[in-house]
């Protein structure tokens, strides 16, 4: 006796419980409310895939996550870019909540402006400080939202010094979605939310962000390679701050060359 897949139309056996193609249950009954509410809450607790599973595992075996998602265990954790997704959603909602910072009048701040006698050089002055402020409003708000684009430059760099780990690239890039998706989430619920409410913004925030991303990374990367001595661990902690560092130098120079340039007038 043969069964058809309703999902994928493959033939099987009547006595399977489900498809052995697409692996769809082979008893299906008339979808319910209680059906899409339960598959919905599944998917984020779910015992051992769940998202909120993913972010307990993230703490309690860092980089092991990594190691066992790579080395074959995709259907024990939430999926990578699933997870990244909701994080920059959760993120995204945060940031919003602050409250913003008002646009500054510039030839108030700065009253030496009026001196600059050539109107063409004052009104250029006038709009490197606009764009000063601008970025500098930009980045106290979405700081981590470039963290999210340093992800191929780190999987880069920590593919170069871990070249003999034999991972691939993509793979690497797997390693650094789960970390910085966690570190992003950390920033998100409690750095942010307490410097909302002590009053530290800006600076010290970012600064709390890379100690966290450089601790992290390392002790992530550590778990990830199955490394077990100082020395690696050292090493881990050394590419981890490479790659923060490098990560700096490059969006503060992008920063400062849209300030000085305003990139051509393509952004003002
Ligand atoms: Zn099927």
């Amino acid at each position: 006796m043969e069964a058809t897949c309703r999902n994928c139309e493959t033939a099987y056996p009547k006595h399977y419980n489900y498809c052995p193609n697409c692996s769809q249950k082979s008893n299906l009954h008339r979808l319910t409310f209680h059906d899409i509410v339960h598959e919905a809450i599944h998917y984020f607790t779910h015992a051992d895939k769940g998202f909120f599973q993913l972010i307990r595992d993230l703490f309690t075996k860092r980089g092991l996550v990594a190691y066992e998602y790579i080395n074959g265990k995709r259907k024990k954790y939430f999926p990578p870019l699933n997870f990244f997704l909701i994080i920059v959603a959760i993120f995204v909602f945060v940031a919003t909540m602050g409250t913003p910072q008002e646009k500054e009048n510039v030839l108030k701040t700065h009253p030496e402006i009026n001196q600059i006698a050539n109107p063409v050089d004052r009104a250029q002055t006038i709009a490197v400080y606009e764009r000063m402020d601008k970025a500098t409003r930009f980045l106290s708000k979405y700081s981590n939202l470039m963290a999210m684009c340093s992800l191929p430059l780190s999987a880069l760099v920590f593919w170069l010094f871990y070249r003999r780990a034999k991972y691939n690239y993509v793979e690497h890039l797997v390693a650094g979605i789960y970390m910085t998706g966690i570190c992003i989430l950390v920033y998100a619920v409690v750095i942010m939310p307490l410097s909302f409410w002590l009053g530290f913004k800006g600076r010290p925030a970012i600064v709390l962000f890379f100690v966290l991303q450089l601790l992290y990374f390392a002790v992530f990367y550590y778990g990830f390679l199955q490394k077990s001595t100082k020395a690696q661990f050292a090493k881990a902690l050394g590419v981890s701050f490479v790659n923060l560092a490098l990560w700096a130098t490059l969006s503060s120079s992008l920063v400062r060359f849209y300030i000085i340039s305003g990139f051509g007038g393509l952004l003002t």
